[in-house]
């Protein structure tokens, strides 16, 4: 059998989704962040993704740590909030683990699960943040587990991208009955209760975009 490949197609396609995305879901964003923080989870994933948009043809030329890197960047520079630095140091990192391949080459799967704790593993480092404290953590650590373990356990990429996806998405719910200790939404404390945290929301999101990128 043919080793699985995440090609490079696969890795711009991936952000070339997330810039509708963040359009289509900043009120909802927007909303999450409004009942429990100060309501620009959603504008500063629109005013990122915006910059990106505006760059992303001319970046594919690149390797995909190069490309992933000016992502990253363009984050970094142009959005303010907590998430913003969040997920600009998420795509900063995400590629490091292929930085050597050359412009057309994309990944393996036991790379892409490198990429991906390299990329959530730095959002606990800048985040100061852990699982249980209702930050983009708690969907964040448990895919990331999740995926190694499908991996390990012998699933095929995308069964256990799939696997991850939704072990995201038990951590975000998991999230609702959760006060704050880290973040804005910490000076809330009970009155958090009840509330999703919008990065964990966004980073649900986000993961389901790479997983439905994928090919089978
Ligand atoms: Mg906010």
């Amino acid at each position: 059998m043919a080793e699985y490949i995440l090609d490079k197609q696969y890795f711009i396609n991936v952000i070339k989704d997330l810039i509708p995305w963040a359009e289509e879901r900043k009120d909802y964003f927007t909303e999450l962040d409004s009942a429990i923080g100060d309501g620009d989870h959603g504008m500063n994933l629109s005013i990122g993704f915006r910059e990106v948009a505006k760059h992303v043809d001319e970046w594919s030329v690149e390797n995909v740590n190069t490309f992933y890197k000016n992502v990253g960047k363009a984050l970094l520079d142009k959005v303010g909030g907590s998430a913003g630095p969040l997920y600009g140091s998420f795509f900063m990192k995400f590629g490091l683990p292929i930085k050597a391949k050359g412009p057309d080459e994309g990944a393996t799967f036991d790379e892409f699960i490198q990429m991906m704790d390299k990329g959530i593993t730095i959002i606990q480092k800048r985040g100061k943040s852990t699982i249980g404290e209702k930050t983009m953590n708690d969907t964040l650590m448990p895919a990331l587990s999740t995926l190694k373990a499908a991996n390990e356990a012998g699933d095929a990429p995308k069964a256990a991208m799939a696997k991850a996806v939704e072990a995201g998405k038990e951590g975000l719910e998991s999230t609702r009955d959760m006060i704050a200790t880290k973040g804005r939404a910490m000076r809330l404390g009970e009155r958090a209760v009840g509330h999703l945290d919008p990065g964990a929301a966004s980073t649900a999101e986000m993961l389901e975009i790479f997983y439905k990128n994928m090919p089978e």
